[in-house]
């Protein structure tokens, strides 16, 4: 499964799932583009540690809301390594309240981000993955988006919105041999999992079969493979990687 002179993009590399993803191609050979928003100093750390695999990597700040600077990475992208063949759209963020609590500005952030993201990236670099060969679109949505989760009614709506955002794009991507998946994790220890209290991890644990949270490893492993040629034939699909849970 190897990705020598792939070019991967992967939004949200400075930390956490993100993060984990970029080392794990990194590490099988890809050239990674490791997109940050705020966390610059984490993101030339997993540059670096690519680099170390022997790869070839380079930082990126944008804002993945920001279309302007969305397009200056993949700008960045093709004077670097010519292009992309796999985009990896993993940024992400939560603003959980109650829905009585949701303010439009908690609503906007969160779909600015989690969705108007997404946009911007595949738009930004959907003709470099039309022309690859066998390009990759990878989309990380969540278990919240299959079974909803209280408190989190903007991002499980973002989460639920990959879905069919995936398997259109599948649909279209399908005539030029790329494909589109997404990968739809359960509840895995980042900053993320963190920012929720611990009597409400102790009852999300009750309900993993596996009994225990997924690491970020747990992700990239199975990222690696749908980005790898041994994924080919597979699209428009929701790979969940969540211990068991139901949905
Ligand atoms: P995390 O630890 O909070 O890290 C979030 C990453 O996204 C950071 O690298 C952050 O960059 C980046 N990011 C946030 N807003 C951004 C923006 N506007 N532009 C560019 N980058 C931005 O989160 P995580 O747990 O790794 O989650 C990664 C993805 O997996 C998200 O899409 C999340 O919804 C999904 N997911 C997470 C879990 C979970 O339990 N953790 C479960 C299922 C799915 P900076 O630090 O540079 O600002």
């Amino acid at each position: 499964m190897t990705l020598t002179d792939r070019t991967c993009v992967v939004t949200g590399a400075s930390r956490g799932i993100g993060r984990a993803i970029a080392e794990e191609l990194g590490e099988h050979g890809a050239n990674v583009v490791v997109n940050y928003h705020t966390s610059e100093t984490e993101a030339y750390e997993v540059a670096e540690t690519v680099e170390e695999f022997g790869g070839n990597a380079i930082p990126v700040q944008a804002d993945v809301a920001d279309e302007d600077a969305v397009e200056a990475m993949a700008e960045a992208t093709r004077e670097a390594f010519g292009g992309a063949d796999v985009l990896i759209n993993n940024a992400g963020l939560t603003i959980d309240k109650k829905f009585d609590n949701m303010s439009r500005e908690d609503w906007e952030q969160v779909i600015n981000v989690n969705l108007g993201g997404v946009f911007n990236c595949t738009n930004a670099f959907f003709d470099d993955i039309k022309s690859a060969d066998g390009g990759r679109l990878i989309n990380i949505s969540s278990v919240v988006g299959q079974q909803g989760n209280y408190g989190q009614a903007n991002y499980a709506t973002t989460k639920s919105g990959l879905f069919g955002f995936t398997r259109t794009l599948a649909l279209e991507l399908a005539s030029e041999g790329s494909t589109a998946n997404c990968v739809s994790p359960g509840f895995v220890k980042t900053d993320m999992l963190e920012s929720v209290p611990e009597r409400v991890q102790e009852k999300i644990l009750q309900r993993i079969p596996l009994d225990r949270f997924a690491t970020p490893e747990d992700v990239a492993g199975i990222v690696r493979f749908v980005a790898s040629e041994d994924a080919s034939y597979m699209t428009g699909q929701i790979i969940a990687v969540n211990g068991g849970m139901e949905w």
